[in-house]
């Protein structure tokens, strides 16, 4: 068995890797690169390998990173099987759908600014490609050994980092490999904790927070508090920049735990993103997914996704009204790490004003405006123009949906015997600090996957 690396190999974002076994060739993701614009025209470049020689993909999880070029492959002659666990399944349409409206987006607005002579800019991939990509999805359950392709099976195990979310074991060749995809932490919220697996001949793992500690979930709640209570006493707005799928529906569940704790009633809160709406009706048809404590939440008032002063915008008349609120408003939006949607506008609104907030509940990629953000930037550039920053900037660290140094260790931990470890989804300096630690705790070299590189199981 060998899987060759192709992309999130030194990067976080662009997850793609290609296992060759048993005479077939089975893709591990299929995922956008996320980041400055650069990076992100990376996407449209052809893969190194050509798609109609996949025999089947198979789907850790939902977020764009992982899903997101799946309409371009079976545009480019894919034709095979698309394994996803159902939950995933159910949320990949919803994130293609959106990623298409912002390539759609994004190349009419270049178009517009574009200078004559200039040929005019393709988006990525329509709707239509999203449809048609859709139709080959076959949806799995969790803990289910099935056959992919002749001589090839696998099994999807709940990977605690959004809803679907999969680790992939893969039989093949009398090896197995395990595919982390991206871990959660313990105790995420509404979600199941990683599942430990025993044995492998090799284990791709991710190593998003490789280097990082996070901070105690109980400080986060505390910390967020706060925040509520400076911007209520400002008289100032909350932005989060949120993804659609998982943080926004962990923040909502939050707010129904602490809604007097954080005096939640005084405030008008807004989910401002269709999608997120439509994620909700996703984790409404999979409550068997949720853990114990999610379940007795559910039993409670207020229900998280139905608090009595939650407004779920829809339109764009209802996300620019928001923009008219100058206090009393938490917003909650996308993108995740703020390079696009709605969130963009809410912060252009927002950033210049010293009695607004802005908490990042999630990892803030290089290149993003996110990142620029957290990284104190006093001045922004967004849509061709130059933006004072004068808002309050917040990271809260414990509301990660990604294992932190030791949690990574201990799932790894879990396997028998060490096995060998390819580190894949993170930035050099965060794998080479847990390659260190690995190195020094079992003996263990660690392969730090490159593009263009491979390994052998
Ligand atoms: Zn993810």
């Amino acid at each position: 068995m060998r899987i060759h690396f192709h992309g999130a190999a030194g990067e976080v974002t662009g997850s793609l890797h290609l296992v060759e076994a048993a005479g077939r060739r089975i893709l591990l993701d299929c995922g956008m690169l996320q980041g400055s614009p650069e990076q992100e025209a990376r996407n449209a470049e052809p893969f190194n390998f050509d798609a109609a020689s996949i025999d089947a993909l198979v789907v850790s999880h939902a977020h764009i990173d992982h899903v997101g070029r799946i309409p371009l492959l079976v545009k480019r002659g894919f034709k095979g099987p698309i394994f996803a666990q159902a939950a995933t399944a159910d949320l990949m349409p919803i994130m293609l759908l959106d990623a298409a409206s912002l390539a759609e987006n994004d190349a009419e607005r270049a178009n517009r600014r574009r200078r004559p002579g200039i040929p005019e800019i393709a988006p990525l991939y329509l709707r239509e490609d999203v449809t048609d990509a859709m139709a080959q999805v076959r949806p799995l359950p969790y803990d289910t050994r099935t056959t992919i392709a002749p001589g090839v099976d696998i099994a999807f195990r709940d990977a605690g980092h959004i809803l679907g979310s999969s680790i992939v074991e893969l039989w093949a060749d009398g090896k197995k490999l395990v595919f982390s995809g991206d871990l959660g932490p313990k105790g995420t919220p509404i979600l199941r904790d990683p599942t430990p697996i025993a044995q492998a001949d090799l284990v791709l793992m991710e190593s998003t927070y490789g280097d990082r500690k996070h901070r105690e979930r109980m400080d986060t709640v505390r910390e967020l508090g706060e925040v509520f209570e400076r911007a209520l006493a400002e008289h100032g707005n909350v932005l989060i920049p949120a993804f659609a799928v998982g943080r926004s529906q962990e923040l909502l569940y939050w707010f129904a735990q602490y809604f007097d704790a954080w005096k939640l009633a005084r405030w008008q809160i807004f989910l401002d993103s269709p999608m997120a709406a439509k994620v909700i009706g996703v984790y409404e048809r999979h409550v068997e997914l949720f853990d114990e404590q999610a379940r007795a939440v559910w039993q409670h008032q207020p229900l998280p996704f139905k608090l009595p002063n939650l407004h779920i915008s829809q339109s764009i008349d209802d996300s620019m009204a928001i923009n008219r609120i100058e206090g009393g408003a938490i917003i909650i939006a996308g993108s995740g790490m703020a390079n696009g949607g709605r969130i963009v506008h809410h912060l252009k609104h927002n950033l210049g004003r010293r009695n607004a907030h802005v908490v990042f509940p999630g990892y803030q990629a290089q290149g993003t405006l996110g990142r620029r953000l957290v990284d104190g930037a006093q001045w922004v550039r967004i849509h061709g123009q130059d933006y004072r920053v004068n808002a309050q900037r917040h990271t809260v660290g414990g509301l990660s949906a990604h294992a932190d140094q030791s949690g990574l260790l201990a799932w790894y931990g879990q396997f028998e015997g060490a096995p060998p470890l390819a580190l894949v989804h993170g930035e050099d300096r965060a794998r080479e600090a847990l390659a260190g630690e690995i190195h020094e705790r079992d003996g263990r070299e660690v392969f730090l996957a490159r593009p263009g590189r491979f390994i052998d199981a």
